[in-house]
């Protein structure tokens, strides 16, 4: 036990049980709880996201009546890390901060600058624990490097055993210092609830309700919405992994939907290694060859997208669902980011910007693999040449419409098939849809089957040019322009 505080900086870990940052400092003494608000972070693009920063602020202020409620409180400051922490130690008498670690590029090297800051002021910075189930060093895979493709990663990882559930500290003692308002750090009421407690219950209804058990079955169904909806609170650490695997009934054999689902939280991971093994994925393509594909960026169509009007029924439902919600399907998640990049020939970063604005589990990672997924640049099992057909995914995953109709109100007339295809309707079918193409609804903003070809030509030609390049490929793409 040390008399002199320890300071606990959170970051991407909104919760006091199963916290090892938090349990270790407490089992060492009194405790300061730290969170930054730091004006760098949030201007960066992919952090103007009003939802998202609605539902931390809520998770803030659950964490902060968490930590009341055994006798402590949040201490929100705004600055530089480096200098907020400093004075946080400074003013506590603390000689030592704990955090978890994170593998975004952009994280990583501001927790590497903050430690030599604070080791210049006597004060030691200890990463504990992290936002993983397995770090990243512990599965090097055969190469060395980690893995690329998802299967292997996946049988590797599932072996690892799950850790124990951590409660919280009864009492998180220490200094009281001043800190601001947790309510500054966004306006607005958030897409979803926030706070540790409500993913707790969100993760057992979520199994309690069959959700889990069904999972393999309705995943792929966007309209009947059967998902967990747990990534936002997984993305701010209001739950883990590791909750996840125990309310299943892990180390147990699981049911074929607890397995998928659990498939899917390993997606996340393998997202996630990737990122902290090759950081420069979030700058550019993991695949070198694909770096220089000449993109059409056209802005007309990329506005047309992001407003839900392409006339592709399913994509503009999913990217009107976002907006309206902060959340899309994972099945229409894949269609609209495939319409953007392989029918629109935007370059995929372009989207990947857009849905980190707005989405509510906006993760770097996660939707970084999405978008590298889909675009057939990154660690696939997808190649570049599989594209995906907007209208045959539509038929496929909501044959009778129901999710297309919810999200784009004008169609909600049109009747059997052609609500994939509204541009086939008669003129007295879209009189009698109450719909007419051109005027209540957008004809489509290209034809798909053109369109796959030229982005089949783009990706040749980048792979030409890369494989005739000095030493193989261009240099890594720069994204300042995207
Ligand atoms: C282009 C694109 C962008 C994406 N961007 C993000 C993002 O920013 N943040 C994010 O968390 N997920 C992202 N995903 C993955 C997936 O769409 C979401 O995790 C999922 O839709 C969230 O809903 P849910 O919580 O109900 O998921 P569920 O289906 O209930 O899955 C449970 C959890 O598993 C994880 N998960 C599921 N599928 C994936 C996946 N394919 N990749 C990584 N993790 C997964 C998530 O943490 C999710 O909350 C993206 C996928 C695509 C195709």
């Amino acid at each position: 036990m040390s008399a002199c505080p320890t300071v606990v900086w959170f970051r991407r870990d909104l919760r006091t049980a199963d916290n090892t940052a938090l349990a270790r400092a407490c089992a060492d003494g009194p405790v300061v709880c730290v969170w930054v608000r730091d004006p760098a972070l949030l201007r960066r693009r992919h952090h103007r996201a009003p939802g998202r920063l609605a539902f931390l602020r809520d998770g803030l202020r659950a964490l902060d009546a968490d930590l009341r409620a055994r006798g402590s409180r949040l201490v929100v400051r705004t600055g530089a890390p480096e200098a907020v922490l400093a004075d946080v130690c400074r003013t506590a008498g603390a000689r030592r901060v704990v955090h978890a670690a994170e593998v975004s590029p952009w994280g990583r090297a501001r927790d590497r600058r903050v430690a030599a800051a604070l080791a210049r002021d006597g004060v030691r910075v200890d990463e504990v624990g992290g936002d993983l189930l397995v770090d990243p060093g512990d599965l090097p895979g055969s190469s060395g490097e980690g893995y690329r493709v998802f299967t292997p990663f996946w049988r590797a990882w599932r072996t690892f055993p799950l850790p124990r559930h951590s409660p919280a500290p009864e009492r998180v003692d220490g200094p009281r210092l001043d800190g601001e308002d947790p309510g500054d750090v966004a306006a607005g009421d958030p897409p979803a609830p926030a706070g540790a407690s409500v993913a707790r219950d969100a993760l057992v209804r979520f199994i309690r309700d069959g959700g889990a058990d069904g999972y393999a079955d309705t995943r792929d169904d966007p309209a009947a919405d059967a998902t967990s909806h747990l990534g936002a609170y997984l993305r701010l650490g209001m739950c883990t992994a590791a909750q996840v695997g125990r309310a299943l009934g892990l180390p147990g054999v699981l049911s074929a939907g607890r397995e998928e689902f659990w498939r899917q939280i390993a997606w996340r991971e393998f997202f996630h290694h990737l990122m902290a093994r090759r950081p420069g994925v979030a700058r550019a393509a993991l695949d070198p060859a694909l770096r220089g594909v000449a993109w059409d960026d056209d802005p007309d169509g990329l506005d047309a997208w992001r407003r839900g009007l392409t006339g592709y029924p399913l994509v503009d439902a999913g990217m009107r669902q976002l907006a309206a919600t902060g959340f899309m399907h994972n099945r229409v998640r894949m269609v609209a980011a495939s319409f953007l990049v392989k029918d629109l020939h935007v370059d995929w970063r372009r989207g990947e910007t857009v849905f980190m604005q707005a989405l509510v589990d906006g993760d770097p990672a996660s939707n970084n693999g999405g978008w590298q997924w889909v675009a057939g640049t990154g660690a696939h099992a997808a190649p570049y040449f599989r594209v995906l057909n907007p209208v045959r995914q539509a038929q496929r995953f909501d044959p009778g419409g129901a999710y297309i109709r919810r999200w784009v109100p004008e169609l909600a007339g049109v009747s059997g098939a052609r609500i994939h295809e509204p541009w086939r309707m008669t003129p007295d079918e879209q009189e009698a849809a109450g719909c007419v193409i051109g005027v209540d609804y957008p004809g489509p903003v290209t034809d798909h089957s053109g369109a796959r070809e030229r982005v089949l030509r783009l990706y040749r030609d980048a792979r030409a040019r890369s494989s005739r390049a000095p030493g193989g490929h261009p240099s890594p793409g720069d994204d300042a322009a995207v």
